[in-house]
């Protein structure tokens, strides 16, 4: 009896979508400086990490010797970055994305993947549902961002990538073959600088071309693995599913401390800072959690994680501020090196469908849920969110920690998926 709407599915426009925000560090600092809009901007230190499209008609990539890429556009405007501000977009861009299907796998900090075949019914066609996806972006954060839909993930990457800038591609079912085989090597997933060049060795400059060998052809250059994926993929054959829920099992932030804090008074005011960012954000999805994990760094690689189980979930601010407290203590008891990033996550969600008022408790117990402390304060959250809801996020500001020049260490990682 369920047979008629896969039938439909089937006939109908391919679903899986990848959305990726377009120059994205580079495209934050344009929104925050809007003197920036039109200029090549160039993000990062002594390395690019990010370039505006204006700095790319020069040539520059990331990543690249910042020096390299003045002498390639001179005009270029260097900054630094500010990536706090890009964490706090990139997680309410994946709340837009959310929005449109839980079915969500992000892949970095500016790009996902969200299969909708489960939401056309409620939001429209997967192309409707991606127009919507790029208008609520570029109206309720102010960013461009460019969408792929097509019938596997591999297809849908690239789609995302002719889409550049700002813009949608979408690639009907029974055209695959003609959309991908005239693209070059080099826009396959996974074919970077060094596999390219040995393919061009072999006369293989399109995907048409590698399509066209036998399978396994290639296997004694390429080895037998590369060679069977890349022919398969060349044939749009990718079975990869998108992986649903990646993001959903915690609401999470970090604040990375340049060169570090040892106040135990100026890290709570960064823990709070934290606490308000997950608690908003949990809370705006309904959802409330019983694990809080505290990561702490120190200068080099060392990581220090606590966590703690509470016996009901939360998403109060003061709650979340306040076990965070206790567990930040934990990480840096009896360390001296300061602390130079803190990371929090809420795992363990629920959904806030009912809350059970407890009878019986113990009122000293105020992270319990139904406590009346706990009422009171997701009284207090709820006028903090409405009034943010109405006047903007930035108004009322808690924990908001001094600038220090982060270095973006954490960042570089990240940057290497940004485009
Ligand atoms: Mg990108």
């Amino acid at each position: 009896m369920s047979q008629a709407p896969c039938i439909l599915a089937d006939m109908g426009e391919p679903t899986i979508l990848h959305a990726d925000l377009d120059a994205f560090f580079a495209s934050v600092e344009q929104l925050l400086d809007p003197s920036l809009k039109g200029k090549p901007v160039l993000v990062g230190g002594g390395i690019v990490l990010a370039a505006s499209y204006e700095a790319r008609a020069y040539g520059v990539r990331s990543p690249m010797p910042t020096r390299d890429a003045k002498r390639l556009c001179p005009d270029a405007i260097v900054v630094h970055g500010h990536f706090e501000r890009y964490l706090d977009l990139s997680a309410h861009v994946m709340e837009v994305l959310e929005d449109a299907s839980p079915v969500i796998e992000q892949i970095s900090i500016d790009e996902a993947f969200v299969d909708v075949r489960g939401t056309t019914h409620l939001l429209g066609s997967p192309s409707a549902i991606a127009r919507q996806i790029r208008s609520r972006v570029a109206g309720e954060v102010g960013l461009p961002i460019s969408v792929g839909v097509a019938s596997t993930k591999f297809l849908a990457k690239i789609a995302s990538a002719r889409a550049k800038p700002n813009g949608l591609v979408v690639v009907a079912r029974g055209t695959e073959l003609d959309f991908l085989h005239p693209l070059p090597v080099e826009a396959m997933w996974g074919v970077g600088r060094v596999t390219a060049a040995r393919l061009h060795r072999f006369g293989i400059f399109t995907i048409g071309d590698l399509a066209a060998l036998p399978r396994g052809a290639l296997s004694s250059s390429l080895g037998p693995w590369a060679s069977g994926s890349l022919h398969a993929l060349a044939w749009n054959r990718d079975p990869r599913m998108v992986r649903g829920g990646r993001r959903a099992g915690s609401v999470g932030s970090q604040q990375a401390l340049g060169r570090g804090l040892t106040d135990p008074e100026e890290l709570s005011v960064v823990v709070l800072g934290l606490a308000d960012r997950i608690g908003r954000r949990a809370r705006k999805k309904d959802r409330s959690g019983s694990t809080l994990t505290m990561r702490v760094r120190f200068p080099g690689p060392r990581v220090v994680s606590r966590s703690h189980t509470l016996p009901s979930p939360t998403s109060s601010t003061a709650a979340l501020a306040e076990l965070g407290g206790v567990l930040l203590r934990r990480a840096i008891d009896g360390e001296e090196e300061p602390v130079t990033l803190v990371g929090m996550s809420l795992s363990n969600l629920t959904t806030d469908e009912f809350l059970q008022l407890e009878l019986d408790v113990d009122p000293g117990d105020v992270l319990r849920a139904g406590s009346s402390m706990d009422l009171k304060r997701r009284a207090i959250d709820a006028s903090v969110d409405g009034i943010r809801e109405r006047f903007g996020r930035d108004l009322l500001k808690l924990g908001s920690a001094p600038d220090r020049g982060v270095t973006p260490e954490e960042f570089r990682r990240l940057a290497e998926h940004s485009d």
